[in-house]
């Protein structure tokens, strides 16, 4: 075992989560390697050296390009905008850090296939940040399937609906510029793909509908879609749809899926995430679904607490995630999603994208063509 020394990059809503989570994986996961928060980079010193204080790091710098080349530092975290993770990934990789990123992980799908293969050779540990395909309940509902208790996979239904720019009002700051964010809706909630990802892979294609609603916000123009929604079809047979929308008064962290086979349903909903619904069509007496309730016969739910029902939260899942990344840096397991993985993420909203500007059903291919950032939009 060594202490493998953080460095942060970025101190907003992501920045401040992962920093939650870097204090508490010891705690709750006190057989890995230990942690050390070392050195935190902002836009400028002076923000960076305020948020270092806050957040518990040791040192802090003004320019990101001093963190990723210190020799102090052994994973560089990337909690900045989208438009950044490719520039940073890239040059952490190159001085032969790990890497843990946002999602999504580049504005460009070749831009995610190269991060991928560079980290494929430099033999580095990297993991995207989806994290809510680490609630436990979602490795139990992925057991479930594996072990064929819905039989044939046949529908799959997600949605990521939120209503944080559904005031039109609302300035709409780096998300709604594709020169910082790429995709809208879709690149922001894309973490409905992870859980499609996880439970039934990829799809092999899609036709999708983009929209701006709101073409015009305080602080400039809008360049990319307010909601979105896609078919898609499954390596397996299967056909899908999933909707995006950050325009959806009332949705606060409206990310269902809901997989459909021949022998039994699996319903989970992010807003009650310690909840999976289980129907078997097989099952004797009254006909409906199964509450399942997160409990420690979950193993990463009894790292937190020992007693049933209780609950975790969304910071608990980025505990778990950086647990993941202690993991395989430790050489315990692979860690997922890695680049390749985020890759292939991203390769199926490129696809989306593409489809939208051709008006038509696309293949998922990793060198699908078409930028995530450079849809047309409505
Ligand atoms: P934010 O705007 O709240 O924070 C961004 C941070 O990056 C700020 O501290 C900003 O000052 C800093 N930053 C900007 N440019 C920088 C630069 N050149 N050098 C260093 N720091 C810089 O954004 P956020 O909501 O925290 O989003 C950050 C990333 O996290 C995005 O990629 C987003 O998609 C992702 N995200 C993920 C989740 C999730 O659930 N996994 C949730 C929200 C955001």
């Amino acid at each position: 075992m060594r202490t493998l020394r953080l460095g942060l990059i970025g101190s907003g809503f992501m920045g401040r989560t992962h920093a939650l989570a870097a204090h508490s994986v010891g705690l709750v996961f006190p057989g890995e390697w230990p942690l050390a928060c070392e050195l935190l980079a902002d836009v400028d010193p002076l923000q960076a050296a305020e948020q270092a204080r806050q957040l518990g790091f040791r040192r802090s710098t003004g320019d990101w390009r001093d963190l990723v080349a210190d020799p102090q530092v052994d994973i560089v975290d990337i909690c900045a905008p989208n438009h950044l993770h490719f520039p940073m990934a890239k040059a952490a990789l190159e001085q032969g850090k790990h890497v843990y990123c946002e999602k999504p992980l580049a504005l460009e799908v070749e831009q995610s296939a190269q991060l991928a293969a560079l980290a494929k050779a430099r033999e580095r540990v990297t993991l995207v940040g989806f994290n809510y395909a680490k609630n436990p309940l979602i490795g139990l509902a992925a057991s479930l399937i594996e072990r064929g208790d819905l039989g044939e996979i046949r529908h799959v239904r997600g949605t990521h609906v939120e209503d944080y720019l559904a005031d039109p009002e609302r300035p709409g700051g780096w998300r709604v510029r594709r020169s910082t964010a790429g995709l809208g809706a879709l690149g922001d909630l894309c973490h409905v793909l992870s859980l499609t990802q996880r439970l039934v892979g990829e799809p092999v294609s899609v036709c999708a509908d983009f929209q701006t609603v709101v073409s015009e916000r305080p602080d400039g123009p809008v360049e990319n879609e307010d909601q979105m929604h896609a078919m898609l079809r499954f390596h397996n047979g299967a056909i899908g749809a999933i909707a995006c929308s950050r325009i959806a008064w009332g949705r606060k962290n409206g990310l269902t899926l809901e997989v459909t086979g021949s022998k039994g349903t699996l319903y989970f909903d992010q807003e009650r995430q310690n909840e999976l619904w289980l129907y078997r069509a097989d099952s004797v007496g009254p006909s409906g679904f199964q509450r399942i309730l997160l409990g420690p016969d979950q193993a990463d739910y009894a790292a937190f607490c020992p007693a049933p029902g209780h609950g975790l939260g969304f910071n608990d899942l980025k505990v778990i995630e950086m647990r993941d990344l202690l993991a395989a840096i430790a050489g315990d397991r692979p860690a997922w999603p890695d680049f390749a993985a985020a890759a292939r993420i991203d390769a199926v909203t490129a696809a989306m994208a593409t489809s939208f500007e051709n008006a038509a059903w696309v293949p998922v291919t990793s060198s699908t063509s078409g930028s995530a950032g450079n849809n047309q939009q409505e």
